[in-house]
């Protein structure tokens, strides 16, 4: 029984609950890559264009829209960010797990089309936790923050639909729950096997 194919993940949850901080985490191991989005969000100090995105306008954005190049995409607060289609499904196929960080409404649109994706859920220790991790981050507007901070509900009500969630209240455990998470899914028995054993079901059935 040989996994050809990588898996799949999705990793989700309000803004500032430390789905970056994870993610960089499991990068470390080189089996894991990650998916860069492309947005029309400014980048942040230190972020690079090809790292943590693809900064893109609105028309080039939308470009790629039209061309079909997402895999899903959606308005995240009030800028458009979407997962360039290609390089998810070549990573898969050369066997390399891919990790992506992305909200909710992209969540449920890949585990639509893409139904063996693993989707993980990130949730805070609390709201005023979350508030805390967001101001201290420094990367946002007090504006931005508290815009950020209203949707987090809205998010959380959604975990229903994932398959695993964690809470990242000490990192270094929800970095283990997360790295367990991928390697119990290296141990499940794919659906695929399913029709080889059906075969000698039958075969049995028959009395042959
Ligand atoms: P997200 O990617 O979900 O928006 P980040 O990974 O950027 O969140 O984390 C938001 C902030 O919280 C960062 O400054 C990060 O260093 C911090 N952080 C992440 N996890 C924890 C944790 N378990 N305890 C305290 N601070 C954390
Ligand atoms: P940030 O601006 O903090 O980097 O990301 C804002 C939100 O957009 C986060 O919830 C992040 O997971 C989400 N996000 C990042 N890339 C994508 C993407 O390609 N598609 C979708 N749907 N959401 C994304």
């Amino acid at each position: 029984m040989s996994h050809s194919k990588g898996k799949l993940y999705v990793i989700s949850g309000p803004s500032g609950t430390g789905k970056g901080t994870i993610c960089a985490e499991l990068l470390k191991d080189i089996n894991n890559e990650f998916s860069v989005s492309m947005t029309t969000r400014a980048p942040r100090e230190g972020e690079v264009h090809g790292r943590e995105y693809y900064f893109v306008s609105r028309e080039e954005f939308l470009e790629n829209v039209e061309k079909g190049n997402f895999l899903e995409h959606a308005t995240v607060f009030d800028n458009f960010y979407g997962t360039p289609k290609d390089m998810v499904i070549k990573r898969l196929e050369r066997g390399r797990n891919v990790i992506l960080d992305i909200d909710v409404q992209g969540g449920l649109n890949v585990k639509a089309s893409m139904p063996d994706a693993v989707l993980i859920f990130i949730l805070p220790p609390s709201l005023a936790e979350l508030r805390k991790r967001l101001i201290g981050r420094n990367t946002e507007s007090p504006e931005i923050v508290e815009k950020r901070l209203s949707k987090a509900l809205n998010e959380i009500k959604f975990i229903g639909e994932y398959d695993y969630y964690i809470v990242n209240d000490d990192i270094e455990t929800a970095v283990s729950k997360a790295k367990a998470i991928l390697i119990a899914e290296t141990c499940e028995v794919p659906d695929k096997v399913r029709p080889i054993i059906r075969k000698y079901e039958q075969e049995q059935e028959k009395g042959e």
